[in-house]
């Protein structure tokens, strides 16, 4: 499940505006709205108000000037701003179809003066925790009403997830939210990956405002393919510091903090044919490459200064000090790096 209640929004009315989704195995999408009206806090209650009155609440209620943002309905049920397309519930298209009303006018792009802040983050947070991908299925939005430019495709609608903009919206005639820097949103989001970290191993420590589609762009692999790999199915929730595996995993290496030691303790170097030595080294110099902590060209299986530097610098970074942060490796700190990087620690 995904996140149904956005812990950081205030809530906003007696927490029930829709129902069911008529197509939850349909993707999940999020539609953005304007209000048409002012910003600031007199605007917020009265719009916040006005929308119960109407009878057309989105689930969300934000102000791009202060980052204020309230909640209407729980996500994993319909709001009601958007019009029906003839039968079809637009509203109730999707896996979710979570919309955001936005305290301002189409016509002033809102993405040219806002101020998002953490509680964007928290909302783009929820939308990523339903699997909605960072893209725009229908193309460009609306740059004034009629704007002849714009795709309401009913297949588009139907099939693909991501966002949309109330003008992208099959059987609906607003031109909200105007022209916004689609791309804008994402970047706001808090996206960030460490380019270094998918290249250099077979898994993915999970960070803030990942989603697996955003993981997969930024690792190559399918986000099919690592959903399948890690067992995660529909709603596709990960969560931060989750690690995911990117390849099949038939082979689990182990290493032994035995043979560490004896290695590190003899400097066994890779060229004596200690091959269990060596192949327990090089998993755990290629884990320290993956934490960043070791460059790519001291991996070579032999335990010098360079993979001891790397290890006391891993120990450090897990929480260790002093003297706990230095000399032979403990099956502890192993079994950290062993979680985190994908193969077993033993004694
Ligand atoms: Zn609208």
């Amino acid at each position: 499940m995904g996140e149904i209640w956005i812990k950081e929004a205030e809530r906003l009315g007696d927490g029930s505006i829709g129902g069911a989704m008529d197509t939850p195995t349909a993707p999940p999408r999020v539609v953005w709205h304007t209000t048409e009206s002012g910003h600031g806090d007199t605007s917020f209650k009265n719009v916040g108000d006005y929308l119960i009155n109407v009878g057309a609440e989105p689930h969300i209620l934000y102000d791009p000037t202060t980052d204020r943002i309230a909640q209407y309905g729980p996500l994993n049920e319909s709001a009601r701003a958007l019009r029906n397309d003839g039968l079809t519930r637009t509203n109730r298209t999707g896996r979710v179809c979570i919309q955001i009303e936005v305290l301002a006018r189409a016509s002033n792009p809102f993405t040219g003066y806002w101020k998002p802040g953490p509680n964007f983050k928290a909302l783009m947070r929820a939308i990523r925790s339903w699997g909605v991908p960072d893209v725009w299925p229908a193309g460009a939005l609306a740059d004034r009403y009629a704007d002849p430019d714009v795709s309401r495709s009913r297949t588009v609608w139907a099939t693909k997830g991501g966002h949309y903009g109330h003008s992208q919206v099959p059987g609906n005639d607003h031109w909200d939210p105007g022209a916004i820097d689609k791309s804008a949103i994402f970047r706001a989001a808090g996206s960030t990956t460490t380019p270094s970290q998918p290249s250099a191993g077979s898994t993915y420590t999970v960070k803030d405002g990942d989603t697996l589609s955003s993981i997969g762009a930024a690792t190559g692999v399918k986000w099919q393919t690592i959903a399948s790999l890690n067992g995660i199915k529909s709603p596709y929730t990960i969560t931060v510091g989750q690690v995911l595996k990117l390849k099949s995993s038939a082979y689990r290496p182990t290493v032994s903090v035995a043979h560490l030691n004896e290695a590190r303790a003899k400097d066994i170097p890779a060229s004596t044919g200690h091959t269990t030595y060596k192949t327990e080294v090089l998993v755990v110099e290629r884990a320290l490459v993956a934490e960043g902590l070791l460059d790519e060209r001291y991996v070579d299986g032999s335990w010098g200064t360079k993979t001891q530097d790397a290890y006391d610098a891993f120990r450090r970074k897990v929480g260790y000090s002093g003297s706990g942060a230095t000399g032979s490796v403990g099956l502890e700190s192993l079994k950290k790096l062993a979680s985190r990087r994908g193969f077993t620690a033993r004694a």
